[in-house]
């Protein structure tokens, strides 16, 4: 293994000290190693022989780190204690505890300190970035997402040929007429109320569409997608670059509302990051829930009826920024047989897919598949034959582990369901 040399380290502890705010050294300072968070984590709920999937022994890999070098007693007797030498091998520890976790911030939830496992993890993804041993499949994707922001032209007409296909789908599906726009899907409308965000593929526009369409919106979708690698990768200044694209665009069409498609981190990020812009941020979820509750659209309640129906709650969309009512009120708008995994959403586990681990597709399928059997059987209790969720990185995941343990469901986005059951008029 080749040792790190003194200005790599000097570096690297340099990144670790821009991360040095009051929440985070809150974390650093604190665990009382109660062993609360345990059993939270999907990932040792699944393989309980392996100590590495504790939220504390994760925790406690970038706390060494930092015992040695920002701690005085790390400095001075660095034999003492449990500081641990930034190395090589460090990085390798990082790594595993950070590409481990997904992020979904369940073991928070029962946390006394409410130490947040997964901002400390953001501490060890910034420093594998800095190493330049972060997934390379991530920082490619985000770089990817970065260029299209800073060179739309050169995308934009290809985009808008495709979505001239998905137009023809939407009215051929639904059976629905191009509105005052004379178009279904309505691209760079200035003053519309909403800018859709979505993602690449046509799942995440087409049904999405024809609720706009039904609810006679002035909507108009995003030459962008959704979907953040940088965040994924844990790249906050390339998270924020491919935010702006987003947010730069809202403030040109000068919307009241930016909509985000089924993407638990993209809404997150998005509502958490653009507090302070002069339009709403809102899920299609949330955005779904009002339009039936306002009347705005109708749905056939029969078109679901009979069919034992549960919903996995994405941990970014529901723990983590709060949408767990609105699901709910839809799936009791279209189907008869709903069955809860858990008495409460805050408390259901994580599909295991999210944090960047789907996006790394292949590489990551084997620990997926192993660090989430507790998410199998929650789905499995309720014998539901149809699984709702929100989230494509959660589909996805859900998908593979419907494959992989044979759990006999029908994947659905919600959003699709909606469309599904939608009377057109
Ligand atoms: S629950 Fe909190 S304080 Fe207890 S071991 Fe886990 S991280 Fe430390
Ligand atoms: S954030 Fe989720 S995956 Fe990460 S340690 Fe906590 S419970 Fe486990």
């Amino acid at each position: 293994m080749k040792i790190m040399d003194e200005k790599t380290r000097e570096d690297l502890l340099t990144l670790f000290r821009s991360k040095l705010n009051r929440a985070m050294t809150l974390y650093l300072e604190t665990c009382s190693r109660c062993g609360v968070c345990f059993e939270a984590c999907h990932v040792y709920a699944s393989r309980p022989h392996d100590v590495k999937g504790i939220p504390a022994y994760r925790a406690e890999v970038v706390r060494r780190i930092y015992k040695k070098y920002f701690k005085p007693q790390g400095r001075i007797m660095p034999h003492l204690g449990e500081s641990r030498e930034l190395s090589e091998m460090a990085l390798e520890e990082l790594s595993e505890a950070a590409w481990s976790c997904t992020g979904c911030r369940r073991c928070v939830v029962f946390c006394p300190f409410g130490i947040d496992t997964q901002m400390l993890m953001s501490v060890a993804k910034l420093l594998l970035i800095g190493a330049g041993t972060e997934p390379e499949i991530l920082t490619l994707l985000a770089d990817t997402s970065v260029e299209k922001g800073k060179s739309l032209d050169l995308y934009k007409e290809g985009f808008m040929a495709s979505v001239r296909d998905l137009e023809a789908e939407v009215v051929e599906r639904w059976k629905i007429e191009a509105g005052e726009a004379g178009t279904v899907i309505p691209l760079g409308k200035e003053g519309a109320d909403i800018l859709y965000v979505g993602l690449a593929g046509a799942h995440s526009i087409l049904p999405t569409a024809a609720v706009f369409n039904q609810a006679r919106e002035n909507w108009t979708l995003s030459f962008f997608e959704a979907v953040n690698f940088g965040a994924f990768v844990g790249d906050p200044g390339k998270t924020q670059l491919i935010l702006d694209r987003i947010v730069n665009e809202a403030r040109r069409l000068k919307v009241k509302e930016v909509a985000i498609c089924e993407c638990g981190t993209a809404f997150r990020i998005m509502k958490a990051m653009a507090a302070d812009q002069p339009f709403k941020v809102s899920s299609i979820t949330e955005v779904h829930a009002r339009y039936l509750k306002e009347g705005r659209i109708k749905v056939d309640k029969t078109r679901f009826a009979g069919i034992p129906v549960t919903y996995h709650d994405p941990c970014q969309l529901a723990r983590n920024a709060g949408v767990m009512d609105e699901p709910r009120y839809i799936l009791s708008q279209i189907a008869d047989d709903f069955r809860e995994m858990t008495k409460d959403p805050k408390y259901n586990w994580c599909c295991g897919g999210g944090g960047g681990l789907v996006a790394q597709g292949e590489d990551t399928l084997d620990f997926r598949m192993k660090s989430s059997s507790v998410k199998v059987d929650q789905v499995k209790g309720t014998k539901a034959t149809l699984l709702a969720t929100a989230c494509e990185n959660c589909h996805t995941q859900l998908s593979d582990l419907n494959a992989h343990y044979k759990m006999g469901v029908d994947v659905k986005f919600l959003s699709a369901m909606v469309a599904d059951a939608m009377i057109v008029s």
